[in-house]
């Protein structure tokens, strides 16, 4: 039987970054991606989420020089970013935290983006099989040392000692391959059960007027439709296209929910959750009373298919690994909340390096141990934010924005921003720090690696 040193399930950011550091420690590394057709690229590759901005500080987390991107791969460089509640909005024009990237981030060409990712690993020495998906992991145990039995849809087998699980947020192998190490009664799924812990994303590729495209802004809208960080966003891309799109829970009954006729994007006719369809018809015509839908043309060569997507998106906390048994799960597949849900690619590529360099050197033990080293701070940062989120209406969000922004207007220290903001900045501010120290014992980790039963 094909035996290898590190098998990694899904190609992806995540799944690709672990096969170029695992490779580049000479570990033989493979990389077994089921393979998903797009409209724009030649042949199989993985399932590129095509909604891809990158903040200017993400750059430094991925472990990257900015030199090292190659300019295909950006679409737009961007230098703010617009929040907007149903009435109220604040611009920033600075993330606020130290990068080595010079702007505000960029948006960027997400299957370009995990193709280079592809040639990296393998001018590395990694290896790919396209095509087929893994259906199953058994993991025995061999003299102490675990052994992973990886088996495919075509029947073909094979064995790795060290298993990167980077299957996104669907989690097809991850739960099974997981479970193997809880106790009998408990079950991963608790926590990352892809019905419960990942939203739905639909994306549509449009072309902007001209005199309305504005290429430096990503704009998002909170507040306007019910379901805990449900937003509509407009991302600007190259040649006056903009990936118009939104997420939002799966299964939403209407029924369940509060002062239905505060969200714009409803309407008082709905009976049931609108689409993301017809979700985006409203944004559009809400924000430009004055087009037409068809002014907004669907670019249809760009994107999955016909110009328009639908993806999971995870919306939970992270989960360790059981690296006792040389198992690291990385990227969309442990959850990680944040504005943009999964942490990113940045948590996925960071995470898949990670791993993939512990994996290459038998030092698997040290991951859970690594990310939150090298990502602890962003992904508490963004689960607080979540949980700050979690019961807000449209009215506070647009307390929100109208306090952010007199503190953004304000000088000085964050306090000193809130206190010129009065009373609401200070409890935003109070709000946040007492939610985070609540959150910063670890507690934004969901599953713990003692909790494994093996
Ligand atoms: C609509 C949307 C907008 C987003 N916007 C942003 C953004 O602006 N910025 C940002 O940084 N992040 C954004 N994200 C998040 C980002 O896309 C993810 O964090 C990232 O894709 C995670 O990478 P990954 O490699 O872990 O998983 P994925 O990219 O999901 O890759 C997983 C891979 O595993 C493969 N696979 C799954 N099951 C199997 C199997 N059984 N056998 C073989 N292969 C399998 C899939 O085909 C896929 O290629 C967005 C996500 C969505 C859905």
């Amino acid at each position: 039987m094909e035996r290898v040193d590190v098998a990694i399930i899904g190609g992806g950011p995540a799944g690709s970054s672990a096969a170029r550091t695992a490779a580049e420690q000479d570990a033989e590394a493979l990389v077994v991606e089921k393979g998903v057709p797009r409209a724009d690229r030649d042949g199989l590759g993985p399932d590129s989420t095509d909604a891809a901005g990158m903040l200017d500080y993400w750059v430094d987390l991925m472990g990257y020089d900015p030199e090292e991107i190659p300019d295909e791969i950006i679409l737009s460089e961007l230098d703010g970013a617009e929040f907007n509640g149903p009435s109220e909005s604040a611009t920033i024009r600075d993330t606020g935290i130290d990068s080595s990237w010079d702007g505000f981030g960029f948006a960027f060409h997400r299957a370009r983006f995990d193709d280079w990712l592809r040639e990296e690993a393998e001018a590395a020495g990694a290896n790919y099989r396209i095509g087929t998906s893994v259906s199953g992991v058994d993991t025995r145990f061999e003299n102490g040392d675990p052994v992973h039995r990886v088996t495919l849809a075509d029947g073909a087998e094979l064995e790795a000692d060290a298993l990167v699980l980077a299957d996104g947020p669907q989690r097809t192998v991850t739960i099974d391959a997981l479970d193997q190490f809880m106790a009998p009664d408990r079950s991963v799924a608790e926590y990352i059960a892809p019905d419960t812990a990942n939203h739905i994303a639909y994306q549509e590729h449009r072309r902007i007027p001209e005199e309305l495209f504005d290429p430096d802004l990503i704009k998002f809208w909170w507040g306007v439709m019910p379901g805990h960080t449900a937003y509509p966003w407009i991302f600007p891309n190259d040649d006056n296209v903009a990936r118009v799109g939104l997420t939002m829970p799966i299964g939403m009954d209407i029924d369940d929910v509060d002062d239905r006729e505060e969200y714009t994007l409803l309407d008082p006719e709905d009976d049931q959750i609108p689409p993301g369809k017809v979700y985006l018809e409203r944004l559009l015509d809400w924000q430009y009373p004055d087009y037409d839908l068809e002014d907004f043309p669907l670019v249809e060569d760009r994107g999955k298919r016909g110009g328009t997507e639908a993806y999971p998106i995870s919306s939970t906390r992270p989960i360790d690994s059981p690296t006792y048994a040389n198992v690291a799960v990385v990227g969309g597949a442990m959850g990680g909340t944040s504005a943009f849900h999964e942490g990113g690619d940045h948590v996925a590529v960071r995470t898949g390096k990670i791993a993939g360099r512990l994996a290459g050197t038998d030092a698997l033990s040290r991951y859970n141990h690594e990310w939150r080293d090298a990502l602890g701070d962003e992904l508490l940062r963004n689960v607080t934010l979540a949980e700050l989120a979690r019961d807000m209406g449209p009215s506070d969000w647009d307390d929100t924005f109208r306090t952010t922004r007199e503190m953004l207007d304000a000088e000085g220290s964050r306090y000193r921003q809130a206190a010129i903001a009065g009373l609401d900045g200070l409890s935003l501010l109070f709000r946040y720090k007492w939610l985070r120290r609540q959150l910063a014992d670890g507690d934004y980790v969901q599953l713990h690696e003692s909790e494994y039963a093996l």
